[in-house]
């Protein structure tokens, strides 16, 4: 089973998307193992975006994650990174596909609702930097016999 660090952006919290956002993980089959709501701190913002650190977009997405508050996730199940990437859409939500969540509530690419790791690396790297271990909660769920042959 695969890990991966979602998070609902500040225009999706804003937005009163968070309860449409983790419906749709969960309903999806995909098992929640830590969540949290906070306003991220700039050196944490930069720290998760680095890679884009070189990019003309990084002061303003920097700017716009710590503005208020966001949801933070470590989401877990079968494929759990592809499966979270195909839920959130293309990063251009004028390219994402209705039925994602970005082709379902977005319209600009500064206002794309969620975060999900684009990698195994990525999300172990992001897990790490968002959550301790000891927030991270291993639990089995009753539904796993149905979800999983
Ligand atoms: N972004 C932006 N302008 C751009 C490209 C990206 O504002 O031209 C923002 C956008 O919110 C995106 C985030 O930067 O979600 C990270 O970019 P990435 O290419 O990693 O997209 P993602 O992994 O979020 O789909
Ligand atoms: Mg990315």
């Amino acid at each position: 089973m695969e890990q991966t660090y979602v998070m609902v952006k500040p225009d999706g919290v804003q937005r009163g998307l968070v309860g449409e956002i983790i419906s749709r993980i969960e309903r999806r089959g995909l098992k929640i193992i830590a969540l949290r709501i906070n306003v991220i701190k700039e050196a944490t913002a930069k720290e998760h975006y680095i890679e884009h650190e070189t990019k003309s977009f990084f002061t303003s997405l920097v700017k716009f994650i710590v503005s208020s508050p966001s949801i933070s996730m470590v989401v877990t199940g079968k494929d759990a990174i592809r499966v979270m990437r195909t839920i959130a859409g293309a990063t251009n939500p004028v390219d994402a596909t209705p039925g994602t969540i970005r082709g379902d509530f977005a319209l600009d690419i500064g206002r794309n609702v969620v975060h999900a790791s684009d990698s195994t690396d990525a999300a172990a790297r992001e897990i790490a930097i968002h959550f301790k271990d000891s927030e991270i909660w291993k639990y089995s769920k009753i539904d796993e016999v149905c979800i999983y042959e």
